[in-house]
């Protein structure tokens, strides 16, 4: 796999997205920076566009990653704003048996218990398999601290905590990401495009072209973001994408469109 610190892409002068050209582009971080994203795609995406995905990343951020991010204290840009967590929620017991909510944004990153969650398909991408796509997907949850447990206990007798995601952006922003980094090393006009709804939050069945890698690596990696391409059957262009591998999380393939010259696949490039 590649670790996904290179930076230095070639401007697309389009939009990745729609398409559109002749309008003000602005350029992309392929991985949000607020999860460490550094991989730039200089004029990229146009400003409707734009707002459309980054919409997407903050609930991504704010929700299924946002405790970690909090945690980790990755690259908060405004440090004094008060913490934004979307559905995360700890309970504890008092002494006389009643319940109440621990107030999250009172505690420091060394207390904060903190969990991945993330949806992950059971099947590899309906397109590769021929079968039809199914709504197989589960919900999991990984640690973040090797501490969470005890942090948890911490605050409270019989704490537990309550999230629920919606894995919907989440999916999206990987077919993004996948994207994007397709663009970066092939450029838009190498393959006829096929997750840019997926990207916009529009595709209405993201399984088809997002799935579990099965070839993944397993354990922990040493990089924390990384992918590498795939050329599939001699026609599909898809990515193997590895977010947070440092922490053991999954491998996903997402097939990001019809690549149109095969010679040209290059999977060292
Ligand atoms: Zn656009």
């Amino acid at each position: 796999m590649k670790d996904s610190t290179q930076h230095k892409f070639h401007p697309v002068g389009r939009c990745i997205y729609c398409g559109a050209t002749g309008v003000n582009l602005t350029n992309e971080h392929i991985i949000a920076e607020g999860l460490g994203g550094v991989a730039l795609l200089p004029k990229a995406t146009c400003d409707t566009c734009k707002d459309i995905t980054s919409k997407i990343e903050t609930v991504c951020l704010r929700g299924p990653l946002g405790n970690i991010r909090l945690g980790a204290e990755v690259k908060r840009k405004k440090k004094n704003k008060p913490r934004q967590l979307i559905n995360y929620k700890i309970f504890v017991q008092n002494p006389d048996g009643s319940e109440r909510e621990v107030d999250l944004s009172k505690l420091s990153k060394d207390e904060l218990p903190t969990y991945f969650y993330y949806p992950l398909p059971v099947n590899p991408p309906a397109i590769l398999t021929g079968l039809p796509v199914d709504e197989q997907i589960e919900m999991r949850s990984r640690h973040f601290h090797k501490d969470t447990q005890a942090r948890l206990l911490a605050l409270g007798h019989k704490g537990y905590i309550e999230a629920a995601y919606d894995e919907r952006p989440y999916l999206s922003m990987l077919g993004k990401i996948a994207l994007g980094f397709v663009v970066a090393q092939y450029g838009l006009d190498a393959f006829i495009p096929l997750v840019q709804d997926l990207a916009l939050g529009r595709e209405e069945e993201p399984l088809r072209y997002i799935g579990r890698c099965y070839e993944g690596e397993e354990g922990y990696s040493d990089a924390m973001h990384e992918y590498m391409f795939e050329l599939i059957d001699e026609h599909f262009i898809a990515v193997r994408l590895r977010l947070f591998g440092t922490y053991g999380l999954p491998t996903y393939k997402i097939v990001v469109g019809i690549f149109k010259n095969p010679d040209l696949f290059d999977d060292q490039g």
